[in-house]
């Protein structure tokens, strides 16, 4: 018979988890692996891991909107209970033997992935992110047959491959949101040739994706645009963030004055929503590039499409050499994510307000001064 989270592993964790379809976070008491055993002593035990890994308390986690995806099954994979978090930084106590990158002390981060096969193109090429057999943070199986736990705990476990190293002036609550938010825009700016000092970059969604995308776009020297669906959103786009322009959206007129005038456009939005406006202001040849994943499927016309050759395409966070690269990007330019910091006993409320927009601009919890021991 399955042993239950709590008796699975060594080494008793503690954390928030959804338990239904309610998508409701409640405290959950459950077991992480070893880190510090080889491979003897980890057969002695009946453990599968452990000398490639680290441990590392868990001082801050941002909420993204895919937590609230899956805390509520809306991409229909989710297997209970779901401990969500993938915004992770924290502070390495313990290594296994074989460790070369890490040592305890150290500060680091995890993102959205904890394991893949290492042994397919996109793992060769250092595009974990598009790996067939990727293991997400939380809410997948682990190599070992048990499920993956995220950052909304006390503690993490994960293989050094999965670990990043936390450049020294990056601030570590405000930096967090980088290791979702920030290789999630990253990645496909650069990929899709937007990073470029004068491209005309339209960021559609002003969220927790979305201002760190006006934010790195604007460090690429990119000329960017906001549309928004919350014309309330205007000032602090243009003075906060230093976007270029804003448009609501939702009014034609204003998506009428440009049309045909972006090279690309990041679609954050995390709700379905209209895509045909959003391909007629891009010049020809624009990409369209979806981040966010609505529920439902979306609809767009050939015509609109083969009417100025434009190109739709999607992007999934990013692999990990190039997110040690973003955060290095990060810290050098100043990019962090606009936060508001809370405690953990808050996460259902702020999960709440991620749905109703009313977040400037992320969430992050502050794990290690709020999460009481059960
Ligand atoms: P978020 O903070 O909730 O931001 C989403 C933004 O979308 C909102 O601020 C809002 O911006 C806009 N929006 C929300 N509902 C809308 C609606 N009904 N119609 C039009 N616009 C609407 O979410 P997030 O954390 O940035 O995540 C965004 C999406 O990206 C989610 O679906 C998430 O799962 C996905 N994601 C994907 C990846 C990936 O690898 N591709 C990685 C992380 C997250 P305005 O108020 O400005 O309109
Ligand atoms: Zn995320
Ligand atoms: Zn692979």
């Amino acid at each position: 018979m399955a042993k239950s989270p709590e008796y699975e592993h060594p080494i008793k964790a503690y954390g928030y988890a959804a338990r239904d379809t309610s998508g409701v976070l409640s405290p959950f008491t459950f077991s992480r692996r070893y880190a510090l055993c080889d491979l003897i002593f980890g057969s002695l035990l009946n453990m599968s891991t452990g000398d490639k890994d680290v441990r590392l308390k868990v001082l801050y986690c941002g909420i993204c909107h895919s937590d609230l995806h899956f805390a509520k099954n809306e991409w229909r994979m989710s297997t209970y209970p779901i401990l969500p978090g993938h915004e992770i930084v924290g502070v390495v106590t313990e290594v296994g033997s074989k460790v070369e990158k890490f040592k305890v002390g150290d500060t680091v981060g995890v993102g959205c992935l904890v394991g893949t096969c290492g042994s397919c193109e996109c793992c060769a090429n250092d595009l974990e992110s598009y790996c067939p057999k990727q293991i997400l943070t939380y809410g997948f199986l682990y190599h070992d047959g048990t499920l993956t736990y995220g950052g909304y705990s006390d503690h993490m476990v994960a293989d050094e491959h999965f670990v990043l190293r936390w450049p020294e002036n990056l601030p570590l609550d405000s930096g967090a949101p980088l290791l979702c938010a920030g290789i999630t825009t990253y990645s496909p700016l650069r990929h899709f040739g937007l990073d470029k000092p004068g491209m005309k970059v339209g960021v559609v969604g002003l969220g927790g994706l979305g201002h760190v995308a006006v934010k790195f776009a604007k460090a690429f020297g990119a000329e960017v645009t906001v549309l928004s669906t919350s014309s309330a959103k205007k000032q602090e786009a243009l003075q906060g963030l230093k976007a270029d322009h804003f448009i609501v959206s939702k009014d034609p007129e204003q998506m009428q004055r440009a049309t045909s005038s972006l090279d690309g456009i990041i679609d954050t939005v995390s709700a379905s929503h209209p895509i045909e406006p959003l391909l007629s202001v891009l010049k020809q040849d624009g990409k369209l590039v979806f981040l966010g994943v609505p529920e439902k499927p979306v609809e767009i016309s050939a015509y609109s499409l083969m009417m100025g050759r434009k190109i739709v395409t999607g992007s999934a966070t990013g692999g990990l050499k190039e997110t040690q690269e973003m955060l290095d990007f990060a810290a050098k330019h100043g990019v962090t994510a606009d936060i508001e910091l809370i405690p953990i006993d808050y996460v259902n409320t702020a999960m709440d307000r991620v749905l109703k927009s009313d977040v400037r601009y992320r969430f992050v919890i502050d794990v290690a001064n709020t999460l009481k021991a059960p």
